[in-house]
């Protein structure tokens, strides 16, 4: 069936691909060992150091985010090293997951998927156990909505005097929530090109502090594709040691581009805008934000709890076939629990406002209980407006 007008993918990733960098990556493919190759490289390559705020270097693989996550520990660790992690949520366990897979002993702390990783509990954890070589942390947990503190963890960390590496996955925060690789002493920072970045899914990034590289050198876990040091030493002339996504690097350097225009202060300004908009719809409609911390409310995505007995499912079904609105889905222990509303990357307050409405029809159309009056919420949030109550329906 054909749906007239624009599709609403507001799902927390892959985000909506803006026509200026649509339009960029529609250029013919070049030939990956040119002069002209080595200048978009290079130009890429300087460029996202400032979205990660760091002078080091930031490598790239053509691969999913999980591929990211794959390099940051097969470069620095050895088999049997044992790292500390968190279960806050889907994304932090299938971490987890990988690292199992490649030899890790992984200590997990348990979580309740509602809130962000405890600062003190990385403190104790880290001052009962010296051995541990790495500490994994989901910075914007995807499944729950829950951004984790990371300047506060890291404080943790020094507080212990511990030597393990901090290893951030950023793949939903990178260029929407402010994220500082130097200045918040993170080793390994990874992300992937379909959310903040705006472009569309097949790249993967691994910003690198001194201490990882040096970590690199003795880490013996087998590495091939993902191997930093070839890498960088083809990047130091714009080159790779293999064929590079070139489209999606033309595609890359316009929303390098872009992000540079706005600026990036204003570019987490207006995430945290239309964040705290969204917020107010759904006490509006009298549903129940997964995030219980409000100092870790995510700025790029909201969950939203289902009322009890009714299928988040069968109410995004509605969305997707009444609307043409692609909500995210309740991930792993949220399944059916929960829905997830995106409002990252490219967008504004008029697309935000066509979201919540369309959210606010579909819990109509499906018959979930909850208040009218989200959308007027949210509008009165954009004009600067104090938080109305919710009428009943
Ligand atoms: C999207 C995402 C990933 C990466 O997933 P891929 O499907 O491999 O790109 C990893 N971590 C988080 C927090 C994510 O949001």
């Amino acid at each position: 069936m054909h749906h007239s007008g624009r599709h609403f993918l507001q799902i927390p990733g892959p985000t909506n691909v803006p026509d200026r960098v649509l339009r960029a990556m529609a250029q013919p493919t070049i030939d990956h060992r040119s002069p002209e190759f080595a200048a978009l490289g290079r130009t890429v390559l300087e460029g996202l150091k400032a979205v990660f705020q760091t002078a080091g270097p930031v490598v790239m693989f053509p691969a999913s985010g999980t591929g990211a996550w794959e390099a940051a520990l097969v470069n620095t660790l050895s088999p049997g090293d044992r790292i500390l992690a968190f279960d806050i949520g889907e994304f932090a366990r299938l971490w987890c997951d990988v690292a199992r897979r490649l030899g890790l002993e992984v200590d997990v702390v348990p979580g309740d998927w509602r809130r962000g990783v405890d600062p003190a509990s990385v403190e104790s954890k880290l001052r009962a156990d010296p051995q541990v070589r790495a500490v994994l942390v989901v910075h914007n947990e995807t499944s729950t909505g829950v951004t984790s503190r990371i300047p506060e963890i890291r404080r943790a960390i020094d507080r212990a005097g511990h030597p393990a590496l901090l290893l951030v996955d950023a793949v939903s925060s990178l260029a929407s929530i402010d994220l500082r690789h130097d200045a918040w002493g993170i080793d390994v920072t990874l992300t992937g090109s379909q959310k903040g970045l705006m472009l569309p899914p097949g790249l993967s990034f691994n910003a690198i502090s001194d201490k990882a590289r040096a970590a690199s050198r003795t880490a013996r876990l087998p590495k091939s594709y993902w191997a930093w040091e070839p890498m960088l030493a083809a990047n130091a002339s714009g080159f790779f040691p293999y064929t590079p996504a070139t489209n999606l690097l033309y595609g890359l350097r316009e929303a390098l581009l872009m992000l540079a225009e706005e600026g990036l202060p204003n570019v987490f300004a207006r995430h945290q805008r239309l964040a705290e908009a969204t917020r107010c719809a759904v006490r509006a409609w009298g549903l129940e934000i997964g995030c219980l911390c409000p100092e870790e409310h995510s700025n790029v995505l909201t969950t939203v709890m289902m009322p009890e007995g009714h299928d988040a499912d069968a109410f995004r079904a509605v969305a997707a076939e009444r609307l043409n609105l692609s909500l995210g889905a309740g991930l792993g222990r949220l399944k059916g629990r929960a829905f997830r509303i995106g409002h990252l990357g490219d967008f504004n307050e008029l697309m935000l406002a066509g979201t919540l409405c369309g959210v606010e029809m579909a819990l109509s159309l499906a018959g979930v209980p909850a208040s009218k009056g989200g959308v007027d919420a949210a509008m009165d949030s954009l004009c600067g407006r104090p938080e109305q109550t919710a009428r009943p329906l």
